[in-house]
Order: structure tokens, then C-alpha cells, then sequence
């Protein structure tokens, strides 16, 4: 690459080594950031758009040179706590709508090896309704050294429980939302607004269809949580949402495979009642802009429980979640007729 070429690119470590790219299906290539910066051979192989997954954009001298180029960026690092599931959506789409045009687009990251292979496999699972299993196989015959880091490969095989879709009544979806939240108060000391629709509204006040099974305040029996906003857990399990730590997965040995069937398994036994993890809810205080504190009843003020955004608890059985927001059983009535909605705060 001559000099000018490269001058104006915004990473100094230009090295993602040769120009490197496989077509994964008629018109859809993976490739590396060297293909993507390749002028030459973009207008070669007739490139008409790029997925750019990477920490930085290209080179605007890409599109200088090529303004007909349609360029999606989504700024993603790769590692196994980024990311990258509530971008699948929007990736499908933009390639989806690229072929169906007859254009011919490239999906790209630095070494196209971890992070745009995970979009591919995302894309591909879809369009096929395959499993992620059966979709990694297809890709590796393409391209045979694609490896997403274990994280990706955790949101890969949730995509897939989710029918290749969000769903935000899922668990472990839920799970994993709030554990990129957690991230983010780390780094913040407070909830960003990005997140703030992870605290759900105050099951008291739900006019909106509420919920036969609740929760009460055992000394003033006000509504604290609906049956739907618990997050159950197994006895001793070490987090509900754990295939996303690259660390716990590496810590026992294991394989993601195998973590992944250890969860399918813990759903079929019984869930842990020693304390009741649940979600974000709109009564308890301070929990946006506090990293931990007390849950209080909003209406006596009886302790019910705790939260933290961080450090998380561990329930006695065991178990230790991060976040975790939780009310002690002993402090709630469980009730599951249909009463009049309280106004009461
Ligand atoms: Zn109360
Ligand atoms: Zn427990």
C-alpha cells in the first residue's frame, strides 16, 4: 500500500495482515480490514456495501474514493463482554437489504476472524433457521479459521433460543441486558439512559394489564413485584446470565457448549426460594444514580431487601448474582387473585 494511502488512516497498527475475504453465500463476503481498505479490489469484486464491526470507522478515504459505497459502522471491541446481540437486528437487515438490491456487500472487523464472523453466523442463522451449531460448520467450510470469542458464542446460542429474534421477556436476555448495564454503572456510577428502560414499571401502579400473581409487603401488604419480573435462579448456580464471562468459562475448564447445557438443565430443576432476585422496578429509590443500597417498602418503609449494581449478593444457597436486586421471602405474601390495583405509593 503506497504511503498516501495510508496516511490518513485513523488506527497507527495498521497490520491486519494480507488482504483476506471468503464468500460466505453469493454476494456476501467476511474479510479482514486490509479488504475493506483495499480500494482495488472493492471495485473488483463489485462491492456495493460494508458492515464495518470494529473499534474504529474506516478511513473516510474509502468513501471518498468510492461514493457510491453504502457504509454501516458499529463500533464493537473484541471481547466477550461487548456487545454485539442487540446489534444482530439491525446487521441482518442492512445485509438483507444489500442482496436483495443485487448489491454485494462485505462484513467486516479487523482480522474478520471473532466479531464480523459473529454477525455472519447471526445473519445466517436467521435467513436459514439453522442452530448456531449447525451455522459455524457452514461458515468454517467457508472461511475455516473463524473463531468468535466465547462471549459471542454465548449471544449466539441465546439469538437462537430467542427464534433468532429479541425477546425481552427471555431470562437470560433480560440477564444479559442487565449485565451490560452493570458494566456501564461501573464505569459511570450511573445508569445510562440507554439502559433506563431495564426498570420496569412499578407493579402497583400497572393499570396495563397487571398481573394475577404478586408479591406483597408482608406488614402493609402493598404490591412490590409481579411473578413476572422475578429472575429465578438455581440452588448454587454461579450467575444466571454466566456464558458471557470468558474468565468463568475458562476458570472450570469448560466449554461454553457445556455451560450452556448445564443452564438448559437447571431449567428443568428447581428453582432456589431463599431470596427472590428480580428486576430494576420503578419504586425502589436511587438505584439509577446509586452503585448499592437498601430496598425499602415505598409505603411502610420496612427493609425488603437490597441491591448492587456491582459487587451483586449471594443468596445462601450459594448462588451469587451480579446485579442483584433482591427482596427476602420472609418480608412478602405471595398472593394470586386478581385485587384491585392499589394507587397507593
Ligand atoms: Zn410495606
Ligand atoms: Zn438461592
Amino acid at each position: 500500500m503506497a504511503q498516501e494511502d495510508t496516511n490518513k488512516l485513523t488506527r497507527e497498527d495498521f497490520d491486519a495482515g494480507p488482504c483476506s475475504f471468503d464468500e460466505i453465500e453469493p454476494g456476501l463476503f467476511l474479510g479482514n480490514l486490509t479488504a475493506a481498505t483495499d480500494v482495488d479490489w472493492l471495485k473488483e469484486a463489485g462491492i456495493t456495501h460494508i458492515l464495518t464491526i470494529d473499534s474504529c470507522p474506516l478511513p473516510r478515504k474509502i468513501q471518498e474514493r468510492l461514493p457510491n459505497l453504502i457504509i454501516k459502522y458499529i463500533q464493537v471491541t473484541d471481547m466477550p463482554r461487548e456487545d454485539l446481540l442487540t446489534h444482530f437486528e439491525d446487521s441482518y437487515d442492512f445485509i438483507d437489504r444489500a442482496l436483495d438490491s443485487d448489491g454485494r456487500v462485505l462484513v467486516h472487523c479487523y482480522f474478520g476472524v471473532s466479531r464480523s464472523a459473529t454477525v455472519v453466523i447471526a445473519y445466517t442463522m436467521k435467513k436459514h433457521e439453522l442452530s448456531f451449531a449447525d451455522t459455524l460448520q457452514v461458515i468454517k467450510s467457508k472461511r475455516r479459521f473463524v473463531a468468535p470469542n466465547p462471549g459471542f458464542v454465548a449471544q449466539l446460542r441465546l439469538y437462537e433460543d430467542m427464534s433468532y429474534g429479541v425477546d425481552s421477556t427471555n431470562v437470560q436476555f433480560k440477564m444479559y441486558r442487565l449485565q451490560i448495564a452493570a458494566d456501564k454503572v461501573r464505569k459511570a456510577r450511573i445508569l445510562p439512559q440507554s439502559c433506563v428502560d431495564l426498570v420496569k414499571p412499578d407493579p402497583a401502579l400497572t393499570t396495563v394489564r397487571p398481573e394475577p400473581s404478586v408479591y406483597r409487603c408482608k406488614k402493609c401488604r402493598r404490591i412490590v413485584a409481579s411473578a413476572s419480573n422475578i429472575l429465578p435462579h438455581a440452588p448454587r448456580e454461579k450467575q444466571i446470565w454466566r456464558h458471557i464471562s470468558a474468565k468463568s468459562a475458562s476458570k472450570d475448564g469448560e466449554s461454553c457448549d457445556k455451560l450452556i447445557q448445564r443452564r438448559d438443565e437447571s431449567a428443568r430443576v428447581e428453582f432456589c426460594d431463599k431470596i427472590y432476585f428480580v428486576e430494576p422496578l420503578a419504586w425502589m429509590p436511587d438505584i439509577t444514580h446509586n452503585v448499592e443500597g437498601k430496598l425499602n417498602c415505598p409505603k411502610c418503609n420496612t427493609k425488603l431487601g437490597s441491591y448492587s449494581w456491582i459487587a451483586g449478593s449471594q443468596c445462601p444457597c450459594g448462588s451469587k448474582i451480579a446485579p442483584a436486586f433482591y427482596l427476602v421471602p420472609s418480608k412478602l405474601d405471595w398472593s394470586n387473585v386478581v385485587q384491585n390495583v392499589q394507587v397507593t405509593v
